[in-house]
């Protein structure tokens, strides 16, 4: 018997995988209905992997990313995508290779593994937490669930997940259980967050999107990433998919005890030399235009307010009257707009948690503890943690199907 605790994605394929093997195979879940996060990604659509070339997949996790390498080899995202496709759901590739369900609905993902548990024969357990993996003679003999019921496995696999929207149900209890069974857990925050920053700023800009420009992380004023993207601004700072990319960054070199600081580029398809061009032809079109008026086609309305404000130089100064020191501010500005970071937003809000399990405690071949024999671990729990764009759950689901294997 297998027994596989928790019912998200890395859970669901865990079990699946598990009983194409002919196993009999329980399923427990906490929550009445699995896959509570999995609704969530990628704003309800799902961006349920990436398109990238399976070699880039692990590119694209922080330091532990190699870990990964044996679970990509047997389950990659063109495995997933064939996964979904042979059982009718069509996936399509937007922006950056990102992966989504044709139908734009993560409950489609979800109906469909749920189906695919039933047509599995799995027994699913709902409304049952497990409190305790049982071992004797360091190999798992079952677990204990809250309500006292033990069931007997000869292997267990735990895919809890990590630690952030606990509602979901991922309140990092898998963690605590392996740490108990003498695992090392490497200390659990945020990754993929959004960014609170110490300017006056942001509560000025709240709400203003920008789209194509490009994020330079600084870490004591060295460069040590960037990326163009979208960005929104948000109450107390930024947020948007180069945003929670940057945040990962943002985490390392703050934890380095490094000074880390932002820069936003508005146009980054033009150098200051050929954006000056630019602004100079704009201004000699128009005589009788404001500054105010010429910055609109570059900036929204707010934003360019803002710029002109730091550069002093009045809303209503005619643009063809311009002093050349005062072009000069103004294009610095659009090309660096600087901003310290306060913090990033905290773990709960996170859409990963960095931390888990450490991987050096788990067989990459198979994703068996070295500690416990029979006792795998999946998905989220483990210390593995992806950039924006589909990695995370491909990476839940490629664990846990190696796990069930
Ligand atoms: C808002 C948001 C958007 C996201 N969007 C994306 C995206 O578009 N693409 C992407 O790749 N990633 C995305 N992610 C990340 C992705 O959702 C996670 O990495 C993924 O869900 C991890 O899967 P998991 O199965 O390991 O854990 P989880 O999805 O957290 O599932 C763990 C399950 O275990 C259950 N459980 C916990 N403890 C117990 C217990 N003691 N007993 C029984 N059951 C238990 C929980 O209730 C839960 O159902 C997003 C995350 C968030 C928060």
């Amino acid at each position: 018997m297998i027994v596989i605790v928790g019912g998200g994605p890395s859970g669901m394929m865990a079990a699946i995988s598990a009983a194409s093997n002919n196993n009999e195979v329980t399923l427990i879940e906490k929550n009445e209905h699995l896959g509570r996060k999995l609704l969530l990604t990628g704003g309800g659509r799902c961006n349920l992997t990436n398109i990238c070339e399976p070699e880039e997949l692990i590119h694209n996790f922080s330091k532990t990313g190699n870990f990964l390498r044996n679970a990509f080899k047997t389950f990659d995202n063109k495995d997933l995508i064939l996964f979904f496709a042979e059982r009718g759901l069509k996936t399509k590739v937007e922006e950056d290779g990102r992966v989504f369900p044709v139908t734009d609905k993560a409950l489609s993902v979800l109906d469909l593994l749920e189906e695919e548990l039933k047509r599995s024969r799995i027994k699913v357990l709902v409304n049952t937490s497990v409190k305790k993996i049982n071992v004797s003679q360091d190999a798992v003999t079952g677990v204990l669930c809250k309500n006292g019921t033990i069931i007997e496995a000869d292997k267990v696999i735990v895919a809890t997940g990590g630690l952030s929207y606990k509602a979901t149900g991922s309140t990092g209890d898998g963690i605590k259980l392996a740490e108990e069974l003498g695992h090392r857990i490497i200390p659990v925050k945020p990754a993929l967050a959004a960014l609170t920053l110490k300017s006056i700023f942001p509560e000025r800009l709240e709400g203003i999107s920008l789209n194509d420009v490009k994020l330079i992380v600084k870490a004591d004023k060295k460069k040590v990433m960037s990326e163009k993207g979208s960005i929104i601004f948000t109450k107390n700072g930024i947020s948007g998919p180069i945003t929670l990319s940057a945040s990962s960054k943002v985490i390392d070199c703050a934890d380095e005890g490094k000074k880390v600081s932002l820069e936003i580029d508005i146009m980054p398809m033009l150098d200051q030399k050929e954006f000056e061009e630019v602004l100079i032809k704009k201004i000699s079109g128009s005589s009788v235009k404001t500054i105010k008026n010429v910055l609109k086609e570059f900036a929204p309305t707010r934003l360019g307010d803002l710029l002109l404000e730091l550069s002093r130089i009045p809303q209503d100064k005619k643009a063809n009257q311009l002093t050349s020191k005062e072009r000069k501010d103004l294009i610095m500005l659009l090309k660096g707009l600087k901003f310290d970071i306060k913090d990033t937003v905290s773990l709960e809000k996170a859409q990963v948690t960095r931390g888990g399990v450490s991987v050096k405690e788990i067989d990459p071949t198979t994703m068996e503890s070295k500690k416990v024999k029979g006792l795998y671990f999946a998905g989220e729990m483990i210390d593995i943690d992806g950039n924006c764009g589909g990695f995370n759950l491909q990476a839940a689901f490629s664990t846990g199907y190696l796990a069930g294997l």
